[in-house]
C-alpha cells in the first residue's frame, strides 16, 4: 500500500489518569518512524523518572512568561492552579520537517484550541475513562502523584468529561487491548498503513 500524502496531526485529550500517555506510547512503539510526540513546556517539577526534553521542557515561571511574550506558544493554559503548560510552535516545525506526524498530549481546553487552529489537518481524540472511581484507582496506582494533586485532578475531571462531545473521536479506555484496537482503527482511517 502507498503512504498517504496527507500529514495528519493527532491531539490526545482526557482527564489526567485516563490513559493519554499510554495511548501515545502505544503509537510511538508501533510506528517509531511515523509519529513523534510534541514536547511541551511546563512549570511543574519533574515526576518520577521524567527527563527534561523527553516528557517536557521543565522551565521556571519567569522563563514561561518570557516565552509567552516572544509568542513562542501555539497555545498555553494554566492547567492547575499555578502550573502552566504550553505547546511550542517550533515543535510542529521540528517534527514535520523530520517527516513525522505530530502527536499532542494536552489538556481538554488546549486540545480544543489546537483543533480550532489546525482544522482538518488534525484529529482530536478524547480518551474516556470507564468511571471516576477507576480514574482514582489509576492515578493512585501510578504512584507518582501526591494525594493532594490526585484530588485536584479528580475535581477537574468531571468538568473535562463534559467536553467529550466536541471531539472528533472518542476512545473508551476500559480494557487496554480494546482501547488500542479502537485507536489503531482511527489511525488506519487517516493513514494508508
Ligand atoms: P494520563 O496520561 O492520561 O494521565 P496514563 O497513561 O499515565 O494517563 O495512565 C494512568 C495510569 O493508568 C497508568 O499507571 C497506566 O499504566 C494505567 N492505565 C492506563 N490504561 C489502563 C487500562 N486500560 N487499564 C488499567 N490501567 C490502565
Ligand atoms: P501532567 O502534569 O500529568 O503531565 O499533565 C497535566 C495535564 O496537562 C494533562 O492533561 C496534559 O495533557 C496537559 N498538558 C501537557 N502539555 C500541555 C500543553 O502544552 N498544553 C496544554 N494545554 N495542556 C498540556
Amino acid at each position: 500500500m502507498t503512504q498517504s500524502y496527507i500529514i495528519m496531526i493527532y491531539i490526545f485529550c482526557a482527564p489526567s489518569g485516563s490513559g493519554k500517555s499510554t495511548m501515545v506510547k502505544h503509537l510511538l512503539t508501533m510506528h517509531p518512524d511515523l509519529f513523534e510526540l510534541s514536547v511541551s513546556c511546563t512549570t511543574r517539577p519533574p515526576r518520577g523518572q521524567e527527563v527534561h526534553g523527553k516528557e517536557y521542557y521543565f522551565i521556571s515561571v519567569e522563563e514561561f512568561q518570557k516565552r509567552i511574550e516572544n509568542d513562542d506558544f501555539i497555545e498555553y493554559e494554566q492547567v492547575y492552579e499555578g502550573l502552566y503548560y504550553g505547546t511550542l510552535k517550533e515543535e510542529i516545525d521540528r517534527i514535520e520537517s523530520a517527516g513525522r506526524q505530530v502527536l499532542f498530549d494536552v489538556d481538554v481546553k488546549g486540545g480544543l484550541n489546537l483543533k480550532r487552529i489546525l482544522g482538518d489537518k488534525a484529529v482530536s481524540i478524547f480518551i474516556c475513562p470507564p468511571s471516576i472511581d477507576e480514574l482514582r484507582r489509576r492515578l493512585e496506582g501510578r504512584g507518582d502523584t501526591s494525594p493532594e494533586m490526585i484530588e485536584k485532578r479528580l475535581a477537574k475531571a468531571e468538568e473535562e468529561l463534559s467536553y467529550k462531545p466536541y471531539f472528533d473521536r472518542i476512545v473508551v479506555n476500559d480494557d487496554l487491548n480494546h482501547a488500542f484496537e479502537q485507536l489503531d482503527a482511527i489511525i488506519d482511517e487517516n493513514n494508508d498503513l
